[in-house]
């Protein structure tokens, strides 16, 4: 159980900009660019690394959702959509999310 199970039950707010059967997306709390929305599936999938065959079409489609909403916050010419994996990787919450970044220069530096 994390956090953004709780967000996806509805037990925790959130500053939801999309949702649908399989996918929520919301505002990052503590965003690190002018846009910078978290895209997650409803399923408990903890990491991308624990993404298995069944759940290809999920990740297909929560790039599809970030396509549109790149449009809709007007940073469709220049974004970042990342996953952190692991402890090591930088990842704090062990619920699978994307990071979409945008709104700004962003630098060539990923590591
Ligand atoms: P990561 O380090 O990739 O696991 O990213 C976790 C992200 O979740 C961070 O950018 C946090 O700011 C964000 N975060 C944590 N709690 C919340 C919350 N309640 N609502 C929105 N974003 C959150």
């Amino acid at each position: 159980m994390t956090i953004f199970k709780d967000i996806v039950d509805g037990k925790i707010p959130c500053e939801k900009v999309f949702e649908n059967e399989r996918v929520i997306a919301f505002k990052d709390i503590a965003p690190q660019a002018p846009v910078h929305i978290l895209i997650i599936p409803k399923k408990e999938i903890p990491d991308i690394q624990s993404v298995v065959g069944e759940d290809i079409h999920l990740v297909g489609e929560i790039i599809k959702v970030a396509q549109s909403l790149a449009k809709e916050f007007g940073i469709e010419e220049g974004y970042r959509l990342v996953t952190n994996n692991g402890s090591l990787g930088g990842q704090a919450v062990f619920h699978l999310h994307f990071h979409l970044l945008g709104g700004k220069q962003l630098s060539n530096q990923l590591a």
